[in-house]
C-alpha cells in the first residue's frame, strides 16, 4: 500500500495532489451519494423509513437539484476548492510514505467532525439571521422534506461560509494527504446521510451517541429554528437549540 502511494504521488506538483486531487475526489463522492440516495428513494420495502412520509420530491425536483448544483460546483465549488490548494501546500501536510495507521486515521476523523460541528452550529445559526436567510440561506431551505443530494443545494456563499469548517479542521489538525482526502469524502457522505430522509435501521446514530443523524437534520427543514449542528446534537442541546420532541432512543 505504501509503494503504491508513494507511486501516485511521486513527482506530482501541489496543484494536482491538493487542488485536483480534492476536487474529484469531492465530486466523486457526491456523485455516489446521490446514486445512493436515488437507489434508497426508489426501493419501495424502505418507504416505511421515511421520515416524512406524506410528502415526497418527484424525479423532476431531483434532476432540478442536481442541475443546480453542478451549475454550482463547475461556477463556485471547484474553482475555489482548486484555488485553496497552496493553502493546503503552505500548511505543510504531508504526502509521501508512510500512510498513517488506522487508529491515527479515526482520531483524526473525529477530531475534525468535532471541529467541522461547531464550526457549522454557529456558522448556520447566524444564516438563520433575517437578512442573511433572506439573501443566501432560503437557498438551501427550498426543501422541506430533504433528500440525499439536496445537501449540497446551497447559495454559493454558503458554501463558501459553511464549507470553510471542513477547511478549518484541515487547518488545524493538519492530516496527512491520505487522511485529508478520506476526510472530505466522509464529510460529503456525512452531509449527504442527514438529508436523505428516511430514519434507517442502519443508520450510524443508533450505534453511536451524540450523533444527530438524519432525523435529527430532517426536523431543521421541517420547522426551520431548531437542530443547527450538521453532525452531533451537544451544540443544540446545551444553546436551547434541540428539537428532539417524539424522538425514541436509536
Ligand atoms: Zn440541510
Ligand atoms: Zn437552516
Amino acid at each position: 500500500m505504501n509503494e503504491l502511494w508513494q507511486s501516485l504521488v511521486a513527482g506530482r506538483s501541489d496543484f494536482v495532489l491538493f487542488g485536483l486531487s480534492s476536487t474529484m475526489v469531492v465530486t466523486v463522492s457526491f456523485l455516489i451519494g446521490a446514486l445512493v440516495s436515488w437507489r434508497i428513494e426508489i426501493n419501495a420495502g424502505l418507504k416505511k423509513h421515511k421520515l416524512q412520509p406524506r410528502k415526497s420530491n418527484s424525479a423532476g425536483e431531483w434532476l432540478h437539484c442536481i442541475r443546480h448544483i453542478f451549475f454550482h460546483k463547475l461556477t463556485s465549488e471547484i474553482p475555489l476548492t482548486i484555488g485553496a490548494f497552496p493553502v493546503f501546500a503552505a500548511l505543510g501536510i504531508a504526502k509521501d510514505a508512510p500512510l498513517p495507521g488506522v487508529l491515527s486515521i479515526v482520531v483524526t476523523l473525529v477530531i475534525s467532525f468535532v471541529i467541522e460541528d461547531a464550526w457549522h452550529y454557529f456558522a448556520h445559526r447566524a444564516l438563520h439571521g433575517k437578512w442573511a436567510y433572506k439573501t443566501i440561506h432560503h437557498v438551501h431551505h427550498k426543501y422541506v422534506t430533504p433528500f440525499g443530494p439536496a445537501a449540497n443545494y446551497a447559495h454559493p456563499l454558503e458554501t463558501l461560509f459553511t464549507g470553510f469548517g471542513t477547511l478549518l479542521a484541515v487547518i488545524i489538525v493538519r492530516p496527512h494527504l491520505f487522511t485529508l482526502l478520506i476526510w472530505v469524502a466522509v464529510r460529503q457522505w456525512q452531509a449527504i446521510s442527514v438529508h436523505i430522509g428516511y430514519h434507517l435501521p442502519w443508520r450510524p446514530s443508533r450505534f453511536i451517541p451524540f450523533l444527530g443523524g438524519a432525523r435529527f437534520h430532517d426536523r431543521h427543514h421541517e420547522r426551520f429554528t431548531c437542530n443547527y449542528a450538521p453532525t452531533f446534537v451537544w451544540w443544540d442541546r446545551l444553546l436551547g437549540t434541540a428539537d428532539e420532541k417524539g424522538f425514541t432512543r436509536g
